[in-house]
């Protein structure tokens, strides 16, 4: 018998962020083959022709390659950083007293410009000033106007527009900035599939940027980044509101003590499934491999816990932006988490069941049977469970419960087909609608693209969910090859 193609299907998917080091045609298409199934933009880095330049680029490649790839644009919030220096960056050491200012200039030795204008009026003595991920720490001496005298408690190498977090103090600054109006008015623009909000602290943020998409008429799904404690404690109605999280240990870990991420990160992953929502985890995933083109043995263990906790992708960032190894770092993610996959189906499950009625009380219908669905593809050994979905909810819905058979998502446009390759599992098929609608013609369809035809092979047929318990109308079918 012919082996079907879908058993090489890898369920945990791989989100690269572009940068200098990925930016060019061959780079990315070199990381597209190795199974890049979402590519990153950051707004934090470059200006919108730049963005706008990549993000054809990504679009032209995926399809010579004929590789639905979602883009995921990533709104840099109030994201504080310094500023330039007159020689790229400055060397902090131990102990010397360095200058932070408000004011807008070039930085030199002992001179620290900060992009935030009102951070002289909200930092008080005794405060820290976290720089570069929290690799380098200022403590505030004393503050006269725009001028931040600061201790150096950690020092280092600090380089041009590395980011700013201050655990210690308030600060005023919105969530939603000018800057990410005028970048969310640019995705809408070039049609991202994916945005992603920085420093979200409630569901009210999300709202925000919801309503401003509605604005400019653009339907956008949106990825809550949470990072800060607020968003950690808000975290069910943030799920309610979003379509999605990721968990953006960068900052996080710096916002709450590092020790207490493993274990919000296997919370948080598990409340996402829950609520039916894609996870992300994001930063420091192979961080080594920027500049080494081997993994350490801990980074290693950190893919694979984040998959055997179930996430539905995990990201890398400077890896593959500015590393000396993008290509090496996709492909040794993408072994690590085959690896980690194999043992998780031998021994019949990916990652832990849910217990998801009581959030779903108002709906127990659907939740009843999503888990119905599980547990037929389980104990029928099912080759496949097939997912006509016009929005993408059943294929949401049922990638959520972690099903052990593969779960093909058939759309009939593009759009769905490349959002639905950021779920947990879903293999996106496009399909005209008649084939999507008629049965015959779908198996058809599938049978040829995944050889799944044999004897006794069966799959699942299942459809009609939705968010809205009113028109909620699942369907399954079990059906024959
Ligand atoms: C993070 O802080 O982990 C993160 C992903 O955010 P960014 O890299 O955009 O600062």
């Amino acid at each position: 018998m012919k082996k079907s193609a879908l058993l090489s299907w890898r369920r945990t998917k791989i989100i690269a962020t572009l940068g200098p080091a990925s930016n060019s045609e061959q780079s990315m298409a070199e990381l597209l083959a190795s199974g890049v199934n979402v590519v990153r933009l950051n707004m934090s880095h470059g200006d919108h022709d730049q963005h706008r330049v990549l993000f054809k680029r990504v679009r032209a490649v995926a399809e010579r390659l004929a590789h639905p790839v979602a883009i995921l644009m990533d709104l840099c919030g109030p994201k504080i950083r310094v500023g330039e220096f007159v020689a790229g960056g400055i060397e902090l050491r131990e102990g010397e007293t360095v200058q932070v200012t408000t004011r807008k200039v070039f930085g030199t030795h002992a001179l620290i410009p900060i992009s935030y204008a009102q951070l002289h009026e909200e930092v008080s003595c005794g405060e820290r000033i976290l720089l570069d991920d929290g690799k380098l720490e200022l403590q505030v001496l004393s503050v006269v106007a725009q001028e931040i005298r600061c201790r150096v408690i950690y020092g280092g190498e600090l380089k041009d527009h590395k980011g700013v977090n201050l655990p210690d103090s308030e600060l005023r600054v919105p969530s939603f900035t000018h800057k990410d109006r005028l970048d969310a008015a640019l995705a809408a623009e070039l049609g991202a599939d994916y945005l992603a909000l920085s420093f979200v602290r409630d569901c009210s943020d999300v709202l925000h940027l919801k309503n401003h998409l509605m604005h400019l008429h653009a339907d956008i799904p949106v990825i809550a980044k949470i990072e800060k404690p607020e968003a950690v404690e808000n975290i069910v109605s943030i799920l309610q509101h979003s379509d999605g999280i990721m968990i953006a240990r960068g900052d996080l870990g710096i916002e709450l003590p590092a020790e207490q991420i493993p274990f919000i990160q296997q919370r948080l992953i598990y409340q996402a499934r829950r609520y039916y929502k894609p996870v992300i985890v994001a930063t420091q995933m192979l961080e080594s491999m920027i500049n080494s083109a081997r993994a350490t043995r801990a980074e290693v263990g950190d893919v694979a816990s984040a998959a055997m906790s179930s996430a539905d992708a995990v990201m890398l960032s400077g890896e593959t932006a500015m590393g000396a190894y993008p290509l090496q770092a996709v492909q040794t993610m993408d072994r690590v988490l085959r690896e980690t996959e194999r043992h998780q189906w031998q021994s019949g499950q990916f990652g832990p069941r849910l217990n998801n009625v009581s959030d779903e009380q108002h709906f127990p219908l659907r939740t009843a049977v999503a888990h119905a669905v599980v547990s037929l593809a389980e104990d029928l050994k099912l080759q496949s469970l097939v997912v006509p979905t016009r929005n993408g909810t059943t294929a949401r819905v049922l990638a959520a419960e972690r099903p052990t058979a593969p779960l093909i998502g058939v759309c009939s446009s593009a759009v769905q087909q490349r959002r639905l390759s950021l779920l947990w599992g879903v293999v996106p098929m496009l399909a005209s609608e008649e084939q999507r609608e008629d049965w015959l013609q779908l198996r058809e369809l599938i049978s040829h693209t995944y050889l799944l035809e044999g004897d006794g092979n069966t799959v699942l047929l299942v459809t009609g969910f939705s968010d809205d318990p009113q028109l909620n109308q699942p369907v399954m079918k079990v059906v024959h090859l």
